[in-house]
């Protein structure tokens, strides 16, 4: 069963997703189903005995491309929508117990071109308003398999806090003239406290108003809306930062640091959107080394952030940790 219900309180889409509970849940011992098809290990998603980077159709997908029929059928405060969409994988690379953090710089790079690639292709369709790349690693967050890998949402809508973030540009670049992104990032660089690494096309900071204690913000210096209006010298600047800030997330408490990696780039919904300005925003769930933030009451039954640490010293405390980093 799949189908797409309205909230008409929240005014969003509610997916259902039923089929996605088979799904495997730590599977046996050994067994990954991200690596390389072997004789010894069997068939896996790629019928190859080697890859570099390999994007799939995911096999317990949100969204279909031919959804079933809505179970329900909706009603005038409650509409029902067939839940039309795309799902993929992206495997970062063969090695599987490889990380973002531990890939040289020229497979980021490829990756970045392949995110690039199918954010264009998959936002190209008739159907898809908004194509969400995203990460999410370990098990605070979630994640069933350990092999380095991210995810594709071709959504039929644009998502909610993407929505809001659209909803807020767009108003103040109607008042102001400005990208309200170029202006915080030009705040920030004048402050300096919350920056975390600057480069010639990227940087990336902790932000003001940040929800997530070791947030941080990897944001192109240039105003782009998407990753296809980047130029080759960008995409290698952006795969230089995404290595850095993720190698700085590992040394911080000395782990593979979980995370959610979310690319923010603009719908595909044939609007112009050219208020918008790209960014990845990066959410690691742990407080401290042991400690972890839960969405709880005020977050999740009032979407109120509350945040223990300040932006200001969990920057200065990233910036100590890339001291750490052997480049
Ligand atoms: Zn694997
Ligand atoms: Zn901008
Ligand atoms: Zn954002």
């Amino acid at each position: 069963m799949s189908e797409m219900r309205w909230h008409p309180l929240l005014e969003q889409w509610i997916i259902t997703a039923t089929h996605r509970q088979r799904r495997t849940f730590h599977p046996s011992r050994g067994y990954c189903p991200f690596c390389p098809s072997s004789r010894a290990r069997g068939f896996t998603e790629v019928p190859r005995a080697d890859y570099d980077i390999a994007v799939f159709e995911n096999r317990f997908p949100t969204f279909q491309q031919r959804p079933p029929r809505p179970a329900v059928r909706g009603t005038s405060l409650t509409p029902v929508r067939a839940s039309q969409g795309i799902c993929e994988v992206v495997l970062y690379s063969p090695e599987h117990k490889q990380t973002l953090a531990g890939l040289p710089v020229a497979q980021i790079y490829k990756l970045v071109r392949v995110w690039a690639d199918r954010y264009a292709e998959l936002g190209a369709r008739r159907f898809v308003r908004y194509v969400l790349i995203f990460e999410n690693k370990g098990t605070p967050v979630g994640v069933t398999l350990t092999h380095p890998h991210g995810q594709i949402y071709a959504f039929p809508f644009v998502p909610p806090l993407i929505a809001r973030e659209l909803d807020a540009s767009r108003r103040y670049f109607a008042r102001d003239k400005k990208c309200l992104k170029c202006a915080l990032a030009s705040r920030e660089r004048r402050d300096g406290r919350r920056m975390v690494f600057s480069s010639k096309f990227f940087e990336a900071f902790v932000p003001f108003y940040a929800r997530w204690p070791y947030e941080v913000h990897v944001q192109a210096r240039r105003h782009v809306q998407d990753l296809t209006q980047l130029a080759d010298g960008e995409y290698w600047s952006l795969a230089r930062m995404l290595k850095r800030v993720t190698q700085t997330y590992d040394a911080l408490f000395g782990f593979s640091l979980p995370y959610m990696m979310l690319l923010h780039q603009q719908p595909t919904d044939g609007r112009r959107h050219a208020h918008f300005h790209f960014h990845i925003e990066f959410l690691p769930p742990h407080r401290t080394a042991d400690k972890l933030k839960y969405l709880a009451g005020s977050e999740t039954g009032a979407g109120s952030f509350s945040n223990d640490t300040l932006p200001e010293q969990t920057a200065a405390a990233l910036r100590h940790a890339a001291r750490r980093v052997k480049s």
